[in-house]
């Protein structure tokens, strides 16, 4: 399959702040997936083209259709990754979440919705009778502040732990090797109203700091796991297909501002911060150069965390929010060059089925049929 990474770059309308200075708007779409940029006097202007470009006019819904190749992929056992990469203020959190505290209108609720619909009309066209048996969702919340990972949903603010570790195991059914968070608390959820309800109480806990570009912006990658596994069952054989669907609102990809007056502590916030955009954008580029053996994961607990979705049997859609002013013009197109690089990757998508004995044997006898028929002819 071709499009397993799709980018899109979102471009949100300008702020009242910018408004307010005067700020040209420098960022325009051309066509449906095209979009230039005036950067400035004696700087090339770029033209570029992506898997989808949202205008500003766009609104949730738009884009959500973004997306939905990646929610539908889940469902059908393929490991899918939704993320949100931008400098601070630009749209990520609005993306993902919605529009204001409580107000789910975002990628994620759309996208938890549609999953359980999905999960649901499989499930009953896969096998009479009751329908809840068929499948199980459940889901995880975590922040990466300072390079440590907090399970939000156990009160893991910034500084009550050391944090969790990274491990990896072999999968019990499939004997594939598979990442996984070691003590990260799970809760079985039925509902979008479930998901919903653990992401206000986990969002409470997300490290908060205020910065130049906007107030109570995040310094932290917030990544909200859904494991799913659903059966489809047939009168001799069932199939098992797990997937894992990741949404992930990444902190500010913004430089260092060297002249600002900032403390040791938000400066560290700002290396790390760095240092994990850098290396998803160097495995990014890793997966895409077929000539590279090497995918760089274990550089960042990002990276690491994300492994299974970035490059193995995964469908992700990565949103690159953007401001459209001249003031943020070069951080925009700092965000487009990691865009661009993004869009290079292909993978090679299989759904993760674990086959059941008893289809093993339905198909073992069915070949024994078919070649006794053979020496029959
Ligand atoms: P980030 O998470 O990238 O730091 P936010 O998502 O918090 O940025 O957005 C900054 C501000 O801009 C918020 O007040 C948000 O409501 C507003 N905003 C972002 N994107 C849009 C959009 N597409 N339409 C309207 N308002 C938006
Ligand atoms: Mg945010």
């Amino acid at each position: 399959m071709k499009d397993s990474i799709k980018v899109c770059i979102r471009l949100r309308p300008p702020s009242a702040m910018e408004q307010a200075n005067g700020d040209e708007v420098v960022v325009h779409q051309l066509r449906e997936n095209t979009l230039s940029v005036t950067t400035g006097e004696g700087k090339p202007n770029l033209e570029c083209a992506y898997g989808a470009v949202l205008g500003s006019e766009c609104g949730q819904e738009d884009v959500f259709k973004a997306v939905v190749g990646t929610v539908e992929g889940v469902a059908d056992g393929i490991n899918g990754c939704i993320f949100t990469y931008g400098q601070t203020g630009a749209g990520k959190t609005y993306t993902m979440l919605g529009s204001g505290v409580g107000k789910h209108d975002g990628v994620t609720a759309r996208s938890v919705k549609m999953l359980f619909e999905h999960l649901k009309k499989n499930s009953a066209a896969s096998a009479e009778g009751g329908d809840e048996a068929r499948f199980s969702v459940h889901c995880s919340f975590l922040q990466i502040y300072n390079e440590r990972l907090h399970d939000l949903l156990a009160g893991g603010g910034e500084g009550n732990s050391s944090g969790l570790n990274i491990r990896e195991h072999k999968n019990r059914r499939s004997g594939k090797p598979e990442v996984f968070v070691s003590g990260l608390s799970e809760y079985r959820v039925t509902s979008l109203d479930d998901v919903l309800t653990l992401i206000d109480a986990g969002s409470k806990s997300r490290a908060l700091r205020s910065t130049d570009m906007n107030d109570v912006s995040s310094r932290s990658h917030a990544v909200l796991q859904l494991s799913v596994e659903a059966e489809s069952v047939g009168e001799d054989f069932s199939v098992l297909k797990r997937a894992k669907l990741n949404l992930v609102d990444l902190a500010g990809s913004e430089k260092m501002n060297t002249k600002a007056n900032i403390t040791r502590g938000h400066k560290n916030e700002l290396t790390n911060i760095n240092s994990s955009l850098s290396t998803l954008g160097n495995v990014m580029a890793a997966l895409g150069d077929k000539s590279r053996t090497h995918v760089p994961y274990r550089d960042s607990k990002l990276t690491r965390l994300l492994q299974d979705s970035l490059g193995g049997n995964t469908k992700t859609t990565v949103i690159c929010c953007v401001s459209p002013c001249s003031s943020a013009v070069d951080e925009t197109t700092s965000t487009l060059k990691f865009a661009d690089r993004a869009r290079r990757v292909m993978l090679h998508v299989r759904t993760n089925e674990v086959v059941d004995d008893k289809i093993l044997l339905a198909r073992a006898q069915s070949e024994i049929a078919r070649l006794r028929t053979l020496l029959k002819m």
